[in-house]
């Protein structure tokens, strides 16, 4: 049976609420690189409606060679840039050595696609009292994302905020393909809010907007979208980020209440 809207989770992070009336906004780069980067782009996201600030400093990256991220530099750039625009912040923790510094500096710690089903990191964060953004495996059914939440859930942290961004297909021309039916589906399952990344889930800015779009439409709590000053010379995830007027001209087409 489809989950009432009454008894559906709230999640806070800071003074915003996911799950509740309103659609939350999610922006800011792939990768903290700089103070500048990060603050700029925090103030341009934020005059155009975004509430919540993202940007990895532990980056998983498929090659071991490619930009790892700034880590405890970068998070202590998202607590400045966090003090100075009053934005909370999201970002990854990829493993449970790092605990304890991310939970220290964010309002929101970030379970990325590839640790979906990283059971000690899920148990240890269950421990926390802090909100938990899980993201979808690209390789995962919708109850093996519930069931992984289910391990956050089960320590006494209902603070958790499922993520579709996207899934593995075979278009070379899509990094993955963002799955609205399975957010759909996970929404109708779970009392969770469940958002979603056009970002990742399609690896191109030009069909961020449209892809924002069918999510909203398709029941998402809010959406997280990569954004960046010189897409061209992000370190990472450039391809998918959109500059700041591509932002502002994405909060335009949207219908957010
Ligand atoms: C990210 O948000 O930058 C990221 C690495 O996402 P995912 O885990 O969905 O690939
Ligand atoms: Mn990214």
């Amino acid at each position: 049976m489809p989950v009432m809207e009454a008894t559906r989770t709230i999640v806070h992070v800071g003074n915003v609420e996911i799950g509740g009336a309103q659609t939350v906004m999610i922006a800011g780069p792939c990768s903290v690189e700089s103070y500048e980067q990060t603050l700029d782009t925090a103030l341009a996201v934020q005059a155009a409606g975004a509430v919540i600030l993202r940007g990895g400093a532990y980056k998983p990256r498929t090659s071991p060679y490619d930009f790892q991220g700034l880590g405890l530099e970068g998070l202590q750039i998202l607590a400045r840039v966090r003090k100075e625009t009053g934005l909370p912040v999201v970002s990854e923790v990829l493993s449970t050595d790092d605990i304890d510094a991310v939970a220290g500096h964010v309002d929101m710690l970030q379970v990325g696609a590839r640790n979906m089903q990283n059971f000690a990191l899920l148990r240890r964060l269950g421990q926390l009292r802090k909100p938990v953004l899980l993201k979808r495996s690209p390789a995962a059914t919708v109850k093996e994302w519930l069931l992984a939440a289910e391990y956050i859930l089960a320590g006494g942290n209902d603070q958790v905020v499922l993520c579709e961004r996207g899934i593995r297909s075979y278009d070379p021309e899509l990094r993955n393909t963002l799955d609205l039916a399975g957010l759909a589906l996970a929404r109708q399952l779970s009392p969770l809010p469940v958002i979603a990344d056009p970002s990742h889930g399609t690896g191109r800015r030009d069909l961020i907007p449209a892809m924002s779009r069918a999510a909203l439409a398709a029941g998402a709590d809010g959406l997280i979208v990569e954004v960046h000053p010189e897409p061209a010379k992000a370190l990472s995830d450039g391809k998918q980020s959109l500059d700041f007027c591509g932002f502002r001209s994405l909060m335009e087409t949207l219908i957010i209440e």
